[in-house]
C-alpha cells in the first residue's frame, strides 16, 4: 500500500506543470507535460516505473531543492534520481532490476563483452578442472607404481645416502632391494634414472627408442616409451615391481621412472644393457656354430621356464606368459646366452587365488609370431595356460631362426624371419592367418638340419611347438629337459663346462 501511495504521489509531481516551479537550474526535461526538451527548477530529477508492465521513463524539474522524492528509496517497479546541477539529468539513468533502458539495444561491445567473458571464464574452468584432473590421474598411477608421490626432500637425501658412488651391482644386490619386487627401492630408482646421461640411440622399437645410457661410468639401457605405449610401460614397470624376476636370462631390470618434460610425459624403462642388442639383430651377422645355437636356445628356454613357472613361498612368483616372444624382444649377452626382454603384454597368474591378470594394454603381440589360435581368435583368454601355449609356438619359431644361422657341413642359411618365403613383408593378420591358420603351414626346416643329431633333435622340438592343437605342444619345461639332455651329451663337456653349470643350475632348474 505505502509503495503505491509514494507511486501515484511521485507521479502527481513528476507531472507538475513548469509554471509553479522555482526556476533556478536548467534540467532536460522528458515527459508528457514538458513545453520543450529543457525545464527550470530547483533540483533535476529522472525516474523510471512499471505502468501495467510497461516502463515509464521520465526526466524533469522538482521545485524543493530537498524533495522528499529524492530520498525515497527505489522498488523493483520504481525508481527516482535526484542532481542539483544544470542539465545533470541529461545522461543520468536509472535500472529497474529487470528492465533494460526502453528502446535500448546493448552495443557490439557490450553484447561481446557479455558472451565472450563469461565465455572465457568457463573455458579457463574447464582447462583448470582438466589440469587438476590430469595431475590427479599422474599422482594416483605414480602412487600405484611407486607407492608414493611425494618425495621432496627424502629424494635428495636418498640421491646421497642410498646411492652416493655405488656401482649398479651394489644397489641391486643390497638387502634394500627386496622390498620392491626384483628392482631398487623406488626413490633410489627415480634417483637413478635422473642421474643418467643418454648416449646414443641403438635401437628403434615399434613402441619407441632404446638409448645406451650412462650411470655413474655404467652402461645402462633406457627404453623411452612412446605416449602410445605408454600401457606398455606401465605393464612392465609392474611386473618388474611386484614380481621378484631376477634371473640370468630374464632381462634385468635397474628402474622405472616418469617424467614430465616441456609439459609432456616420458616414460623410461632402465634395463641391464647388452652390447648385442636383439637375438634378431646378432643373426644378421652371426653364422653359430651347433653348440653355440644350443646354448642360445637353452637359455632362452631356462628364461621361459622361470617365467612360465609359479614359484610359492616369500621369494615366490606368479606364473608369467610373454605373448610378444620373438628375436627382437630377446638379447644377447656378452656370455653368449639371452635373456628375455619386453614384458609390456605380459600376464600373470597365480594358482592360489586363481587369479588371472591379463592387464590393460591395447597392444596385442606381433602377427608374425602369432600362434593359430590367437590368429583365429578361437584363444581361450580365461585361462592362463592358453597364454603359455602361445609362448611356445613363438619359441619353436625362435628356434627355426637359430637352427637356419648355425653351420652344418659348411653350410649355413642367411637370415630370414619366420614365413619369409610364405607371407609379405609386413604381413597382415589375414595375411598370418591365410597361412598359419588355413593352410596349416609352419616354417620349412632345411633339410641339411638332419645331418646333425643336435639340429635334429631342435627339428624335432620345432615341429612339436608347432601343432596346431595348442594343449598338444610341449611345456617349457619340457624343452629345458630335453636341451640339458642333448647339452649333456654334448661332444666336449669339459671344455664347456662351467657354462653349462652357470645355465643349468639356477632356480627354475627344478
Ligand atoms: P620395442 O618393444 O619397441 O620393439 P624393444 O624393447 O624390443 O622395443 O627394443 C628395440 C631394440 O632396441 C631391440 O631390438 C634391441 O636392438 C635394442 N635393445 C632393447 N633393449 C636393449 C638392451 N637392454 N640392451 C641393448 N639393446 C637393447
Ligand atoms: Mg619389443
Amino acid at each position: 500500500m505505502a509503495q503505491g501511495a509514494i507511486v501515484g504521489l511521485s507521479l502527481a509531481i513528476l507531472s507538475l506543470p513548469r509554471y509553479i516551479i522555482a526556476a533556478n537550474l536548467t534540467c532536460v526535461c522528458e515527459q508528457p507535460d514538458c513545453e520543450s526538451s529543457n525545464c527550470t527548477g530547483e533540483v533535476c530529477f529522472e525516474s523510471k516505473h512499471l505502468e501495467e508492465g510497461v516502463l515509464v521513463h521520465k526526466k524533469g524539474c522538482l521545485r524543493d531543492p530537498k524533495s522528499v522524492y529524492c530520498k525515497g528509496s527505489d522498488t523493483d517497479t520504481y525508481g527516482i534520481r535526484c542532481c542539483w546541477a544544470d542539465m545533470c539529468n541529461a545522461n543520468f539513468t536509472i535500472q529497474l532490476p529487470g528492465t533494460e533502458k526502453p528502446g535500448e539495444i546493448p552495443s557490439l561491445q557490450n553484447l561481446l563483452l557479455m558472451t565472450l567473458v563469461p565465455l572465457f571464464a568457463v573455458l579457463i574452468l574447464a582447462v583448470l578442472l582438466g589440469l587438476s584432473a590430469w595431475k590427479v590421474a599422474q599422482s594416483r598411477r605414480r602412487q600405484m607404481l611407486f607407492g608414493s608421490d611425494e618425495l621432496g626432500d627424502l629424494d635428495f637425501m636418498l640421491k646421497a645416502s642410498a646411492v652416493g658412488d655405488s656401482t649398479l651391482d651394489d644397489l641391486l644386490n643390497d638387502d634394500c632391494t627386496t622390498g620392491s619386487g626384483s628392482g631398487l627401492p623406488f626413490l633410489v630408482q627415480r634417483t637413478v634414472a635422473r642421474q643418467i646421461t643418454l648416449a646414443e640411440c641403438v635401437g628403434k622399437g615399434r613402441y619407441g627408442e632404446v638409448w645406451r645410457g650412462i650411470w655413474h661410468g655404467e652402461n645402462v639401457a633406457v627404453k623411452i616409451f612412446s605416449s602410445r605405449d605408454e600401457q606398455s610401460w606401465f605393464r612392465e614397470t609392474q611386473i618388474y615391481n611386484t614380481v621378484l624376476l631376477r634371473h640370468d636370462n630374464i632381462l634385468g631390470f635397474i628402474a622405472s621412472d616418469m617424467t614430465s618434460r616441456n609439459s609432456s610425459t616420458q616414460l623410461w624403462l632402465i634395463t641391464h644393457y647388452h652390447e648385442h642388442g636383439s637375438l634378431y639383430d646378432y643373426l644378421q651377422y652371426t653364422a653359430l656354430d651347433v653348440e653355440n645355437c644350443l646354448r642360445l636356445a637353452a637359455s632362452i628356454i631356462c628364461g621361459l621356464v622361470h617365467l612360465h613357472v609359479e614359484i610359492f613361498g616369500t621369494q615366490g612368483k606368479p606364473a608369467i606368459a610373454h605373448r610378444d616372444l620373438k628375436s627382437r624382444n630377446i638379447l644377447v649377452k656378452s656370455n653368449k646366452q639371452c635373456c628375455i626382454a619386453d614384458l609390456g603384454l605380459a600376464v600373470m597368474h597365480s594358482q592360489s587365488n586363481d587369479n588371472l591378470d591379463i592387464g590393460n594394454n591395447p597392444r596385442v603381440g606381433t602377427k608374425r609370431y602369432m600362434a593359430p589360435e590367437v590368429l583365429d581368435e578361437q584363444i581361450r583368454m580365461d585361462c592362463f595356460e592358453s597364454f603359455k601355449r602361445t609362448d611356445i609356438w613363438a619359441y619353436g619359431l625362435v628356434l627355426w631362426e637359430l637352427a637356419r644361422r648355425t653351420v652344418v657341413n659348411g653350410i649355413v642359411e642367411d637370415y630370414k624371419p619366420p614365413f619369409f618365403d610364405m607371407v609379405p613383408i609386413d604381413p597382415s593378420f589375414e595375411d598370418m592367418k591365410k597361412v598359419v591358420c588355413v593352410d596349416q603351414q609352419t616354417p620349412t626346416i632345411p633339410n641339411r638340419l638332419y645331418s646333425d643329431p643336435t639340429l635334429s633333435a631342435l627339428a624335432k622340438i620345432m615341429k612339436e611347438c608347432w601343432f596346431q592343437s595348442p594343449s598338444a605342444r610341449l611345456t617349457a619345461l619340457r624343452i629345458k629337459k630335453t636341451l640339458k639332455k642333448l647339452s649333456n651329451s654334448f661332444d666336449k663337456p669339459k671344455q664347456h663346462s662351467n657354462c653349462r653349470d652357470t645355465l643349468w643350475d639356477q632356480r627354475s632348474n627344478f
